[in-house]
């Protein structure tokens, strides 16, 4: 872990990883006593956002089942989600005998809702068979499909262009890697904060948290 100290910096910290690395930026002005408080609250936030973004299977069983009372009025039940390694042509499948899921894990390490995305539109097959304007209607409560299926148009795309390499890129990160800490400054803003992803995408910059 690096702590890196800047004279650019007024008021943000930010917390990535570089390869095998951890670096942490913050202002030049911040106190020791400072340095230490917001380097372990920037590590945990890091551990925590990547936590989340590669759920165990009974996280992603939970996490399926309040995105279904959430978006399709609990109407869907899935018996098990699970991660699957031989995906590869898919982000994800369901069988609707007996109601299981599986994500594959090419989706690990993607933004929270492009998940929550790919976990809804198999649930939604569970009440929808095909891609016809009866399945669509069903995803317009989630206010991301729209996003996330573009996100995943680009992953795919990306891939192709690459010759099927795995991408580790994280576009979606790209648009900041600071997080004010003058907002953050309560306990409250910052668990707020570190619930949405939003505030998770604040935390790396593009590409800094690889697969
Ligand atoms: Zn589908």
């Amino acid at each position: 872990m690096e702590v890196r100290r800047s004279r650019r910096r007024k008021s943000t910290v930010s917390a990535y990883r570089d390869g095998q690395r951890t670096i942490v930026a913050i202002p030049a002005r911040f106190t020791r006593a400072q340095e230490r408080e917001w380097v372990q609250r920037m590590l945990d936030r890091l551990a925590d956002k990547e936590r989340r973004r590669r759920p165990s299977d009974d996280e992603l069983l939970e996490r399926a089942t309040d995105l279904a009372t959430k978006y399709l009025g609990g109407r869907a039940h899935p018996t098990s989600v699970r991660w699957a390694a031989n995906q590869d042509k898919r982000w994800g499948s369901c069988t609707l005998i007996d109601g299981s899921i599986r994500i594959s894990t090419r989706v690990q390490g993607m933004p929270g809702w492009v998940l929550d995305y790919v976990l809804l539109h198999e649930l939604a097959h569970l009440l929808h068979a095909g891609h016809g304007p009866g399945f669509w209607a069903l995803l317009e409560s989630y206010p991301r499909t729209e996003r996330a299926r573009g996100f995943l148009e680009g992953v795919a795309y990306g891939r192709d262009q690459a010759g099927d390499a795995p991408s580790d890129t994280e576009s979606d990160d790209a648009d900041s890697d600071d997080t004010d800490v003058d907002d953050a400054d309560s306990d409250d803003a910052l668990s707020d904060d570190a619930l949405s992803d939003d505030a998770e995408t604040a935390l790396a910059p593009a590409g800094a948290v690889s697969a």
